[in-house]
């Protein structure tokens, strides 16, 4: 009894030790995209912002991408609950649960929520190739060749994959567009500026410059109303205004550790979320790419949780609606 009463305080001075230590060797943030999409540009001003308050900790940024985002997920689900190995993701954290019926782990109860990040547009971009320049011609010329034109995504459950879905439904086409995964918008951004692919819809976090550039083609914008305080992303209508009635899709991004993550250490991270979600060098960058850093209650673990389980509802009716599954 003695032995097990010692072993029991001995786990405990580790444990508290242990936070104390943290973190005690780089921290590894999994994008599950490919390098130089919207994921991997949130996840890398992150870690920038998260360093110092982390104590000058070293950050990297892992990508791990396939089947829409689920592998690099899968990744940090099984790895050690330690705080050292994190999870950057999208909105579809929650839409997979939907569109995946066998997923390998379980979106609500194999992470610690450790808090949103940022709210992000889309936009619905064409290749410079597409004859259309405003949003009513680019809707009549898919309409019309709906069949013989290619959307890409960045897999099942990807935000882009959500997107096409959903606009495709709303637009009722006849014929849907042959849809094309690539592992991340990234390597997708760049066969739709070559004209490979012909269609795709992604976070303003990846395709503002481009836009600029004028090396891809915009014809709106997948929130509620246009976004008025953008400088370019102003001059681009709501899918709204174009008369699809209650399409609004915003992508959000949070922070996630393996279930089990020590209190203490999850703790930390969250601290030096709140501290890098305030940081004005982060906001600005930030904006600049059209998205808007998260202030209200859901960088709290416990309402990022609810807003995901949430989420996960919705959507999971959107999808049933549309009668398209992963596998
Ligand atoms: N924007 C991508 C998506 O459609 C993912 C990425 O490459 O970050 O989900």
């Amino acid at each position: 009894m003695k032995k097990l009463i010692a072993l029991a305080v001995t786990a405990a001075v580790a444990g508290g030790a242990f936070a104390q230590a943290f973190p005690s060797k780089p921290i590894t943030i999994v994008v599950p995209f490919a390098a130089g999409g919207p994921t991997d540009t949130v996840a890398r001003q992150l870690a920038e912002a998260m360093r110092k308050p982390l104590g000058d900790a070293t950050i990297v940024v892992e990508n791990a991408a396939g089947a829409g985002g689920t592998i690099g997920a899968t990744k940090v689900a099984r790895a050690a609950p330690d705080g050292h190995t994190l999870l950057v993701w999208h909105i579809g954290m929650a839409a997979t649960a939907g569109l995946y019926r066998k997923l390998q782990y379980k979106p609500l109860e194999d992470f610690e929520y450790l808090g949103m990040i940022n709210d992000v547009p889309m936009t619905l971009l064409g290749s410079p190739k597409l004859p259309a320049n405003t949003y009513r011609d680019f809707e009549n010329y898919i309409r019309a060749n709906g069949g013989k034109l290619n959307l890409a995504h960045a897999g099942l459950g990807s935000a882009s994959h959500l997107c096409g879905l959903m606009w495709q439904s709303a637009v009722k086409l006849d014929k849907s567009m042959t849809t094309i995964a690539y592992r991340g918008t990234a390597p997708a951004m760049n066969d739709l500026i070559g004209g490979q692919v012909d269609v795709m819809c992604d976070q303003t976090t990846n395709t503002t410059s481009q836009i600029e550039a004028g090396r891809v083609k915009a014809f709106a914008v997948t929130t509620a109303k246009r976004l008025d305080d953008h400088k370019l992303l102003k001059d681009y209508p709501s899918l709204q205004e174009m008369g699809l009635k209650n399409f609004n899709l915003t992508i959000w991004h949070g922070l996630y550790a393996p279930k089990g993550t020590p209190p203490e250490v999850t703790k930390k991270i969250n601290d030096a979320l709140q501290v890098a979600l305030k940081d004005p060098e982060f906001i600005k960058k930030q904006s600049a790419l059209g998205a808007v850093v998260v202030r209200d209650n859901r960088v709290t673990p416990a309402g990022h949780k609810a807003f995901v389980a949430d989420q996960i509802t919705k959507l999971k009716t959107v999808i049933d609606a549309a009668g398209q599954y992963a596998d």
